[in-house]
C-alpha cells in the first residue's frame, strides 16, 4: 500500500457526473472521498435542467472505431446504460402541456410513426413521442437522489459545499492535491476534475496543465424557436414533454423538434424549437487569464453539414406549426424576440433561412467535448480510454467536457453513463 492511500481521492464539482464518481468510489470502505462543490448546492446542471431523458443512437457511442478509444464501444455504453437505476417518468397525455400535445397530433397527422418510449429507443430514426423525464413522485430526481443519498451514511464520505477549487497542486506530473479560493490546501491521493465542459479546462489551466487539446472542440446542438402566441395561458409542471425524431437530407435521426410549454413565466408563449442532433461545427473554450475563467465559443453552424441540417429542422418545424393541431394553441408563429411573423419561412430560399438561422441560432445547453477523451497517441486528445489526464498521473477527468463527441441525445444521461463507467475503472485502480 502506497504511503498516500490513506489521503483522499478529490472529487471537484458536484454535478450530473462528479455526484456518481463521489458515490461510486464512496461505496469501496478502503477508498476515501472528499466531494467539493463551488455552489450551495449539489447536484450542478442536474438540478436545474429540463430533465427529458435520452440515450442517443447506438451509431454515437463508437469511439474506438472513430475516436480509438479502446474499450468504448455501443455495447459496452449500452451494458452500463442497462445497469443504471431507471428514474425515468414517462410523460402521460393527463400531464403533458398543450405544446407537447399538439406537436405529437400534429406529428402523427404529417405521417411520423409513434414512438412508444423515446428515451431508451437507440434505432428508430423517424418517429415523435412523449419524453421520458429524470422525476420520481411528481419531482426532479437528480443524481443527488438517485446516487448520493444511498451513500450519505458512509463515514469515507467527506461533502462541502461554497468551495471553489482555485487549482490542482501538482508535483511534477502528478496531482498531490487541490487549492481552495479560500486558500487553505487539501492534500489529495488523486483528484478527479467534474467542473463541466466550461469550467474544467480552466481548471486545467489555472493548474497549469499542458495538453495542446485544452478547451478545444467544444461543441452544443445548435437550436433555433419557432415562438407560438397561445391563444390560452395553460400552466404546465412540464417544461419540454415531447419530441420527433427524423433525418435531414445529409443524416440519420440528426434532426430533434422540441416543444416548449412556455417561454417565460407569463405562460403566454410556447415554442417549437428545431435542433440539429448530429453536430460537426467545433469551439472552443477560451481562456481569459486576467479572470481565469473559461469563456466558451460554440462557433455553431460554422460547418456546412449543420448549416444543411438546421435548414432542413427550421421547415419541418415551420411546417409542423402551421398544422391544425398547433393552430388550435396558437393565434400566431413568430421568428425573433421582436414579434416578427413567421409566415415569412414558408416562402423562404435557402439563403434567407440560412442567413436567419445564424442571427438566431441558440445552444441547447449541451456544453461537451473541450477536454476530448482519445487514443494516447492524439495530441489533441486530453484524457486516455480510462479518463486520466494524458502525460500526467493521478489525475482524472470526468464530465461532459471528455466526450470526444455529442450523442443524438440530451446529454444528461450520457455523461451519466459515462460517469459510471469511468468510476468503474477508478474502482479498480483505487483497491490495488
Ligand atoms: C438549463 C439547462 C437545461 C438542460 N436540459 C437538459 C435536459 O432536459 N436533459 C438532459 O439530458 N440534459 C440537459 N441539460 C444538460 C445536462 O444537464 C448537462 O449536460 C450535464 O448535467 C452536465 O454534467 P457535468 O457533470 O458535465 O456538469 P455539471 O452538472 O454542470 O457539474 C459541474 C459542477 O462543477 C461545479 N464546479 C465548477 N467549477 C468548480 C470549481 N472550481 N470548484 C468546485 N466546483 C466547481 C459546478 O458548480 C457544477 O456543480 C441541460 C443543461 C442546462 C444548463
Amino acid at each position: 500500500m502506497s504511503a498516500r492511500n490513506h489521503l483522499p481521492i478529490v472529487v471537484v464539482g458536484a454535478g450530473s457526473a462528479g455526484v456518481v464518481v463521489a458515490s461510486r468510489l464512496a461505496a469501496d470502505p478502503k477508498v476515501s472521498v472528499l466531494l467539493l462543490e463551488s455552489k450551495s448546492e449539489l447536484g450542478g446542471s442536474s438540478l436545474r435542467n429540463y430533465m427529458v431523458g435520452m440515450t442517443g443512437m447506438q451509431d454515437d457511442y463508437e469511439w474506438e472505431r472513430d475516436f480509438g478509444c479502446a474499450g468504448w464501444t455501443w455495447k459496452s455504453a449500452q451494458k452500463t446504460f442497462n445497469a443504471m437505476p431507471d428514474i425515468l417518468h414517462d410523460v402521460q397525455v393527463s400531464e403533458a402541456g398543450q405544446v407537447d400535445t399538439a406537436l405529437v397530433a400534429a406529428a402523427i397527422a404529417s405521417g411520423f410513426p409513434k414512438i412508444e418510449r423515446l428515451a431508451g429507443d437507440t434505432r428508430s430514426s423517424r418517429g415523435v413521442g412523449f419524453c421520458s423525464l429524470t422525476m420520481r413522485n411528481g419531482a426532479r430526481h437528480s443524481v443527488v437522489e438517485t446516487y448520493l443519498a444511498s451513500q450519505s451514511n458512509q463515514t469515507n464520505l467527506a461533502v462541502r459545499v461554497n468551495e471553489v477549487v482555485e487549482f490542482v497542486v501538482m508535483e511534477s506530473t502528478r496531482a498531490v492535491g487541490v487549492r481552495l479560493l479560500s486558500g487553505e490546501y487539501i492534500e489529495a491521493r488523486g483528484v478527479v476534475v467534474s467542473a463541466g465542459a466550461i469550467d474544467t479546462p480552466a481548471l486545467l489551466r489555472r493548474s497549469a496543465i499542458d495538453r495542446p487539446g485544452i478547451g478545444i472542440g467544444l461543441q452544443d446542438h445548435p437550436s433555433i424557436a419557432i415562438t407560438l402566441a397561445l391563444r390560452q395561458l395553460q400552466h404546465s409542471s412540464i417544461r419540454i414533454g415531447a419530441n420527433v425524431r427524423t433525418n435531414s437530407r445529409n443524416g440519420n435521426s440528426d434532426i430533434h423538434v422540441l416543444s416548449l410549454n412556455e417561454t417565460d413565466e407569463s405562460g403566454s408563449y410556447g415554442a417549437l424549437i428545431a435542433g440539429v442532433m448530429r453536430v460537426y461545427s467545433r469551439g472552443e473554450v477560451k481562456y481569459d487569464a486576467t479572470t481565469g475563467m473559461g469563456v466558451p465559443v460554440f462557433n455553431s453552424l460554422s460547418d456546412e453539414r449543420d448549416v444543411v441540417a438546421m435548414r432542413d429542422a427550421v421547415r419541418l418545424t415551420y411546417n409542423i406549426a402551421k398544422t391544425h393541431a398547433v393552430r388550435n394553441i396558437a393565434d400566431s408563429l413568430l421568428s425573433d424576440a421582436k414579434g416578427t411573423s413567421a409566415q415569412w419561412i414558408g416562402d423562404a430560399s435557402d439563403t434567407e433561412i440560412d442567413e436567419w438561422a445564424l442571427q438566431q441560432v441558440g445552444a441547447y445547453s449541451h456544453a461537451a467535448g473541450s477536454c476530448a477523451m482519445g487514443n494516447s497517441r492524439d495530441e489533441m486528445a486530453v484524457v486516455n480510454e480510462r479518463a486520466e489526464v494524458i502525460g500526467y498521473q493521478d489525475l482524472w477527468l470526468c464530465d461532459a467536457s471528455i466526450l470526444p463527441t455529442l450523442p443524438r441525445a440530451n446529454t444528461h444521461l450520457p455523461v451519466v453513463m459515462v460517469a459510471n463507467r469511468v468510476s468503474e475503472m477508478l474502482c479498480e485502480v483505487l483497491s490495488l
